[in-house]
Protein backbone atom coordinates (compact mmCIF):
# COMPACT_ATOMS: atom_id res chain seq x y z
CA UNK A 1 0.00 0.00 0.00
CA UNK A 2 0.99 3.64 -0.44
CA UNK A 3 0.14 6.84 1.09
CA UNK A 4 -1.52 7.38 -2.51
CA UNK A 5 -4.06 5.00 -1.74
CA UNK A 6 -4.92 6.37 1.70
CA UNK A 7 -7.12 9.20 0.13
CA UNK A 8 -5.22 11.72 2.08
CA UNK A 9 -5.24 15.29 0.76
CA UNK A 10 -2.77 16.84 -1.42
CA UNK A 11 -0.74 19.12 1.07
CA UNK A 12 -0.35 15.96 3.45
CA UNK A 13 0.71 13.95 0.76
CA UNK A 14 2.96 16.87 -0.33
CA UNK A 15 4.10 16.61 3.59
CA UNK A 16 4.86 13.06 3.38
CA UNK A 17 6.92 13.37 -0.16
CA UNK A 18 9.19 15.93 1.53
CA UNK A 19 9.75 13.65 4.97
CA UNK A 20 10.32 10.98 2.49
CA UNK A 21 8.10 8.72 3.14
CA UNK A 22 7.54 6.50 0.83
CA UNK A 23 4.45 3.89 1.97
CA UNK A 24 2.67 3.71 5.41
CA UNK A 25 3.92 1.35 8.25
CA UNK A 26 1.73 -1.44 9.34
CA UNK A 27 0.21 0.44 12.13
CA UNK A 28 -0.51 3.66 9.52
CA UNK A 29 -2.57 1.33 7.14
CA UNK A 30 -4.29 0.24 9.95
CA UNK A 31 -5.88 3.37 11.82
CA UNK A 32 -5.20 6.25 9.42
CA UNK A 33 -8.46 5.21 7.87
CA UNK A 34 -10.19 3.89 10.64
CA UNK A 35 -9.56 7.79 12.29
CA UNK A 36 -10.64 9.30 9.19
CA UNK A 37 -13.79 7.96 9.27
CA UNK A 38 -14.39 9.18 12.49
CA UNK A 39 -13.91 6.00 14.70
CA UNK A 40 -12.66 5.38 18.01
CA UNK A 41 -9.23 3.70 18.09
CA UNK A 42 -7.23 1.58 20.15
CA UNK A 43 -3.70 1.36 19.30
CA UNK A 44 -1.27 -1.34 20.88
CA UNK A 45 1.92 0.37 19.60
CA UNK A 46 5.49 0.91 20.57
CA UNK A 47 7.56 4.07 19.71
CA UNK A 48 9.35 3.41 16.37
CA UNK A 49 6.35 2.01 14.88
CA UNK A 50 5.31 5.06 13.08
CA UNK A 51 2.52 5.77 15.71
CA UNK A 52 2.71 9.44 15.83
CA UNK A 53 2.35 9.77 12.24
CA UNK A 54 -0.90 7.44 12.52
CA UNK A 55 -3.12 9.73 14.33
CA UNK A 56 -1.13 12.83 13.41
CA UNK A 57 -1.75 12.60 9.46
CA UNK A 58 -5.92 11.98 9.67
CA UNK A 59 -6.18 14.21 12.94
CA UNK A 60 -4.66 17.14 10.61
CA UNK A 61 -6.63 15.57 7.39
CA UNK A 62 -10.28 15.71 9.79
CA UNK A 63 -9.39 19.61 11.34
CA UNK A 64 -8.57 20.87 7.24
CA UNK A 65 -11.31 19.92 5.66
CA UNK A 66 -13.55 21.53 8.62
CA UNK A 67 -11.77 24.65 7.68
CA UNK A 68 -11.50 24.33 4.06
CA UNK A 69 -15.46 23.79 4.32
CA UNK A 70 -15.83 26.45 6.89
CA UNK A 71 -16.58 29.54 5.19
CA UNK A 72 -15.62 32.23 8.05
CA UNK A 73 -12.86 33.33 8.55
CA UNK A 74 -10.54 31.71 11.09
CA UNK A 75 -9.34 34.43 13.51
CA UNK A 76 -7.25 34.27 16.99
CA UNK A 77 -11.02 34.70 18.62
CA UNK A 78 -12.97 32.06 16.85
CA UNK A 79 -9.75 29.34 16.85
CA UNK A 80 -10.57 27.02 19.56
CA UNK A 81 -8.13 24.13 20.63
CA UNK A 82 -10.07 21.23 18.68
CA UNK A 83 -7.20 18.11 18.73
CA UNK A 84 -5.44 17.63 22.69
CA UNK A 85 -2.67 15.33 22.89
CA UNK A 86 -1.68 13.81 26.36
CA UNK A 87 1.78 12.67 26.49
CA UNK A 88 3.36 11.53 29.73
CA UNK A 89 6.91 13.52 29.09
CA UNK A 90 8.04 16.53 27.62
CA UNK A 91 10.50 15.18 25.25
CA UNK A 92 7.70 13.36 24.24
CA UNK A 93 5.13 15.86 23.67
CA UNK A 94 8.18 17.97 21.99
CA UNK A 95 8.52 15.46 19.32
CA UNK A 96 4.55 14.53 18.47
CA UNK A 97 4.55 18.81 17.96
CA UNK A 98 7.03 18.66 15.56
CA UNK A 99 5.46 15.80 13.81
CA UNK A 100 2.06 18.07 13.49
CA UNK A 101 4.15 20.71 12.39
CA UNK A 102 5.69 19.10 9.50
CA UNK A 103 2.97 16.90 8.14
CA UNK A 104 1.08 19.97 7.95
CA UNK A 105 3.61 22.41 6.83
CA UNK A 106 1.01 22.74 3.84
CA UNK A 107 -1.92 23.58 6.08
CA UNK A 108 -3.53 26.47 8.22
CA UNK A 109 -3.66 24.68 11.48
CA UNK A 110 -2.07 26.16 14.89
CA UNK A 111 0.03 23.48 17.13
CA UNK A 112 0.93 24.37 20.38
CA UNK A 113 3.31 22.04 23.13
CA UNK A 114 2.95 22.66 26.47
CA UNK A 115 4.96 20.76 28.90
CA UNK A 116 5.93 21.62 32.59
CA UNK A 117 9.50 22.39 34.43
CA UNK A 118 9.94 25.66 32.08
CA UNK A 119 8.34 28.84 32.37
CA UNK A 120 4.79 28.86 31.12
CA UNK A 121 5.32 32.77 29.55
CA UNK A 122 6.02 31.37 26.15
CA UNK A 123 3.69 28.97 26.54
CA UNK A 124 0.63 31.22 27.31
CA UNK A 125 1.77 33.68 24.72
CA UNK A 126 1.37 30.88 21.92
CA UNK A 127 -1.92 29.96 23.44
CA UNK A 128 -3.57 33.98 23.08
CA UNK A 129 -2.37 33.97 19.79
CA UNK A 130 -4.98 30.84 18.91
CA UNK A 131 -4.20 26.92 18.65
CA UNK A 132 -5.99 24.44 16.87
CA UNK A 133 -3.84 21.14 18.41
CA UNK A 134 -2.46 21.41 21.58
CA UNK A 135 -0.06 18.94 22.70
CA UNK A 136 0.48 18.42 26.43
CA UNK A 137 1.85 16.90 29.37
CA UNK A 138 -1.11 16.43 31.65
CA UNK A 139 0.12 18.46 34.90
CA UNK A 140 0.60 21.42 33.40
CA UNK A 141 -2.23 21.03 31.14
CA UNK A 142 -4.28 21.14 34.22
CA UNK A 143 -2.27 24.21 35.73
CA UNK A 144 -3.02 26.38 33.08
CA UNK A 145 -6.58 25.13 32.39
CA UNK A 146 -7.06 26.38 36.06
CA UNK A 147 -5.55 30.15 35.29
CA UNK A 148 -8.02 30.33 32.63
CA UNK A 149 -5.02 30.18 29.70
CA UNK A 150 -7.01 27.01 28.08
CA UNK A 151 -10.15 25.49 27.65
CA UNK A 152 -10.85 22.36 26.79
CA UNK A 153 -14.64 22.67 25.87
CA UNK A 154 -14.07 22.04 22.26
CA UNK A 155 -12.01 19.30 21.65
CA UNK A 156 -13.02 16.96 19.16
CA UNK A 157 -10.48 14.88 18.78
CA UNK A 158 -8.30 13.40 21.76
CA UNK A 159 -5.70 11.31 22.11
CA UNK A 160 -3.83 9.60 25.34
CA UNK A 161 -0.04 8.17 24.39
CA UNK A 162 1.76 6.20 26.27
CA UNK A 163 -0.89 5.13 28.29
CA UNK A 164 0.60 2.70 30.28
CA UNK A 165 4.13 5.34 30.90
CA UNK A 166 1.46 7.69 32.15
CA UNK A 167 -0.02 4.91 34.58
CA UNK A 168 3.41 3.69 35.83
CA UNK A 169 4.68 7.81 36.28
CA UNK A 170 1.49 8.35 38.53
CA UNK A 171 -0.46 10.22 36.22
CA UNK A 172 -3.83 9.01 35.64
CA UNK A 173 -5.50 11.00 38.23
CA UNK A 174 -4.73 13.85 36.61
CA UNK A 175 -5.36 11.89 33.22
CA UNK A 176 -8.95 11.63 34.69
CA UNK A 177 -9.22 15.39 35.54
CA UNK A 178 -8.47 15.97 32.04
CA UNK A 179 -10.57 13.78 30.39
CA UNK A 180 -14.07 15.07 32.71
CA UNK A 181 -13.97 18.11 31.48
CA UNK A 182 -13.80 17.13 27.70
CA UNK A 183 -16.95 17.58 25.91
CA UNK A 184 -18.83 13.94 25.76
CA UNK A 185 -18.91 13.79 21.89
CA UNK A 186 -15.76 13.04 20.89
CA UNK A 187 -13.08 11.23 19.49
CA UNK A 188 -11.18 8.88 21.16
CA UNK A 189 -7.48 7.37 20.28
CA UNK A 190 -5.41 5.57 22.92
CA UNK A 191 -2.26 4.53 22.50
CA UNK A 192 -0.12 1.69 24.79
CA UNK A 193 2.72 -0.49 24.70
CA UNK A 194 1.27 -2.68 27.12
CA UNK A 195 -1.80 -3.08 28.11
CA UNK A 196 -1.98 -3.52 32.54
CA UNK A 197 -5.23 -3.47 34.23
CA UNK A 198 -5.15 0.41 34.81
CA UNK A 199 -5.07 1.05 31.03
CA UNK A 200 -7.80 -1.26 30.27
CA UNK A 201 -10.24 -0.24 32.90
CA UNK A 202 -9.57 3.28 31.45
CA UNK A 203 -9.94 1.79 27.53
CA UNK A 204 -13.05 0.95 28.11
CA UNK A 205 -14.47 3.65 29.96
CA UNK A 206 -13.68 6.36 27.30
CA UNK A 207 -13.69 4.19 23.85
P1 LIG B 1 7.18 6.95 16.07
O1 LIG B 1 6.92 5.47 16.21
O2 LIG B 1 5.94 7.72 15.85
O3 LIG B 1 8.02 7.47 17.19
O4 LIG B 1 8.04 7.16 14.71
C1 LIG B 1 9.33 6.61 14.55
C2 LIG B 1 10.09 7.26 13.38
O5 LIG B 1 9.60 6.76 12.14
C3 LIG B 1 10.00 8.76 13.31
O6 LIG B 1 11.30 9.26 13.14
C4 LIG B 1 9.19 9.05 12.05
O7 LIG B 1 9.63 10.22 11.42
C5 LIG B 1 9.44 7.83 11.20
N1 LIG B 1 8.30 7.45 10.33
C6 LIG B 1 6.99 7.43 10.66
N2 LIG B 1 6.23 7.00 9.65
C7 LIG B 1 7.08 6.71 8.63
C8 LIG B 1 6.91 6.21 7.29
N3 LIG B 1 5.70 5.90 6.82
N4 LIG B 1 7.99 6.04 6.52
C9 LIG B 1 9.23 6.33 7.00
N5 LIG B 1 9.47 6.81 8.26
C10 LIG B 1 8.41 6.99 9.07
Amino acid sequence: MLFEDLNLIMPIQKALKTEKYDKPTPIQEKAIPSILSGRDLLGCAQTGTGKTAAFAIPILQNLSSEILSDERKITRDTRHIRALILAPTRELAIQIGESFEAYGRYLRLKTTVVFGGVSQRRQTDALRAGVDILVATPGRLLDLISQGYISIHHVEMFVLDEADRMLDMGMFQDVKKIIAQLPEERQNMLFSATMPQGVSQLVSSIL
